[in-house]
C-alpha cells in the first residue's frame, strides 16, 4: 500500500478529521525540499508551521539528536540529567532571562505562561484570590487546549467546547487604547503574538509593541510574548519583539525550538516571575527530557551564530519585493516580516485552498489560512534561487485563474 490515494483513503478513514491536508503524502525531506511517495519533489513553503526554520535534516540538529538517542532519552524531572543545565542556561542567555520552564507543545507553554502570570498576580502583585484577568487579542492563536480556546475569537477553534475558562478580556489587536481601556487593578498580564501568524501574518502598527511594553511597565502587568511561530529567526531577528527592541517579561517559545525533530517548548522569564512556581505546582513527564534538551541546545547554538537571522532578513527582503510585484495580478495585499509572508489572494478569483492546491501541482507546498490568505514560511536554509522559483510558480498559478 504505497500510492498516494490509498494512503490518504486509509488515513481519512482511520483518523479524526481535525485537519484538511493537501492531498500529498510526504516520504522524505532534506533542506527545503520534500519528496512524496510517488517520488515527486516539492519546495516546502510551510516548514511545519515554522517548526523547520533550520531545514529538514539539518546536520547539526540530527547529529545532536542521534548522539543523544543512543545515550539517554528520558529520565523524567524526578532526577537531573546531564543535558538539562546547558539547555536551561543556553535558552536563558538567548532570551536574556534568568530562568526557563520547559514543556513540549506550544499550547502547553502558553498554559504555563497563563498559570505563572496568575500566580505572580496573587503572590507578587497582590490581586485577590481568583480575580486575576489577562488581556488577550482578537484573532489570536495560542493553541487548542480548553483554556486557550476559551478566549479564541475564531468560531471553529472556540464554538462547541464550553464551558469556558473565565479570566480573559479580548481586545482589538494593534490598538494600545483598547488595552488601556481593558486594564484594571486585577490585570496580571497582556498576552499577545508580536505578529499574528494564524490570523494571516498580521503585523501590528509600528510602535505598538513598544507602547504595550510601556503600558505593562507603568501598570505592573506582565507582558507575555507568544513567539512560538514568530520567534527563533523567522522574522530576521531572534525574536519578533527585537524589531522594536522590546523585551517582554515572558517569552513563550515552541515549534523551531525542537528543530523539527521533537516537540520542545518553554517559557523564559526572570526569577521574580518564574520563581513563583514551586515543586509540585507545574510540570510534564516529557518536558525538558534529555533528547529535547540536546536538540534544543543545538538549535540555540545555531541561533547563536546569527547566520539564520541574517539569512531570514536578506531572503525576506527578496521574498517581499517579489510578492509585492504580484499585487494587482491576483494578489490584493502582502504582509509579513523576514522570511514570513501572508499573501491575500483576490477572493473573486480563487480561495486560498484552491491556490494552495494549484501550487502543489506546480511543486510548491504552502497552506491557506483564513479564507483567501496563503502563508509562506519556507525553511530559512532555502536558497534565493529556489525562493524565486516558488514565487514564479505562484505567479503562474495566479495567471491561470
Ligand atoms: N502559539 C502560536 C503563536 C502558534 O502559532 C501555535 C501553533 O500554531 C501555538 C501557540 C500552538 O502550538 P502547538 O500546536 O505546538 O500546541
Amino acid at each position: 500500500m504505497t500510492t498516494t490515494n490509498e494512503l490518504i483513503e486509509l488515513s481519512e478513514r482511520r483518523s479524526a478529521h481535525n485537519y484538511h491536508p493537501l492531498p500529498v503524502v510526504i516520504r522524505e525531506a532534506q533542506g527545503a525540499w520534500v519528496v512524496d511517495v510517488e517520488g515527486r519533489r516539492y519546495l516546502d513553503c510551510l516548514a511545519g508551521y515554522s517548526s523547520l526554520n533550520f531545514g529538514h535534516g539539518n546536520p547539526k540538529i540530527i547529529e545532536a539528536a542521534q548522539a543523544q538517542l543512543a545515550r539517554l532519552t528520558l529520565t523524567s524531572r524526578a532526577f537531573f540529567h546531564d543535558q538539562f543545565a546547558a539547555f536551561a542556561a543556553g535558552l536563558g542567555d538567548l532570551t536574556g532571562k534568568d530562568m526557563v520552564l520547559p514543556m513540549n507543545t506550544g499550547a502547553e507553554a502558553v498554559e504555563t505562561a497563563i498559570k505563572v502570570a496568575r500566580k505572580w498576580g496573587y503572590e507578587v502583585k497582590g490581586v485577590a484570590a481568583d480575580q486575576a484577568n489577562i488581556i488577550v487579542m482578537e484573532d489570536n492563536f495560542h493553541g487548542r487546549t480548553t483554556t486557550i480556546v476559551s478566549f479564541s475569537t475564531d468560531p471553529d477553534a472556540h464554538d462547541g467546547f464550553g464551558p469556558y475558562t473565565p479570566g480573559f478580556r479580548v481586545v482589538k489587536y494593534g490598538s494600545i487604547e483598547a488595552i488601556r481601556e481593558a486594564v484594571d487593578a486585577n490585570t496580571v498580564a497582556v498576552l499577545l503574538e508580536p505578529i499574528q501568524g494564524e490570523a494571516g501574518v498580521l503585523v501590528p502598527p509600528d510602535g505598538y509593541l513598544t507602547q504595550v511594553r510601556e503600558l505593562c511597565t507603568a501598570e505592573n502587568i506582565l507582558m507575555i510574548a507568544d513567539e512560538i511561530q514568530s520567534g527563533l529567526g523567522r522574522t530576521g531577528d531572534t525574536f519578533a519583539c527585537d524589531h522594536e527592541n522590546v523585551v517582554p517579561d515572558v517569552y513563550v517559545l515552541g515549534k523551531a525550538l525542537g528543530g523539527g525533530v521533537v516537540p520542545v517548548s518553554a517559557i523564559a522569564a526572570n526569577a521574580d516571575v518564574l520563581g513563583v512556581i514551586k515543586p509540585g505546582q507545574h510540570g510534564s513527564t516529557f518536558g525538558g527530557n534529555p533528547l529535547a534538551c540536546a536538540v534544543a541546545s543545538a538549535v540555540i547554538d545555531l541561533l547563536g551564530t546569527g547566520e539564520y537571522q541574517r539569512r531570514a532578513a536578506e531572503l525576506g527582503a527578496v521574498l517581499h519585493e517579489r510578492l509585492n510585484a504580484l499585487v494587482g495580478r491576483g494578489v490584493v495585499a502582502v504582509r509579513g516580516r523576514g522570511l514570513w509572508a501572508g499573501v491575500d489572494i483576490d477572493p473573486s478569483l480563487a480561495t486560498g485552498r484552491q491556490v494552495s492546491e494549484a501550487l502543489m501541482r506546480h511543486g510548491v507546498l504552502a497552506k491557506d489560512t483564513h479564507g483567501s490568505t496563503i502563508r509562506l514560511a519556507p525553511p530559512i536554509v532555502v536558497t534565493e534561487e529556489d525562493l524565486s522559483w516558488a514565487v514564479d510558480r505562484l505567479a503562474d498559478v495566479l495567471a491561470e485563474l
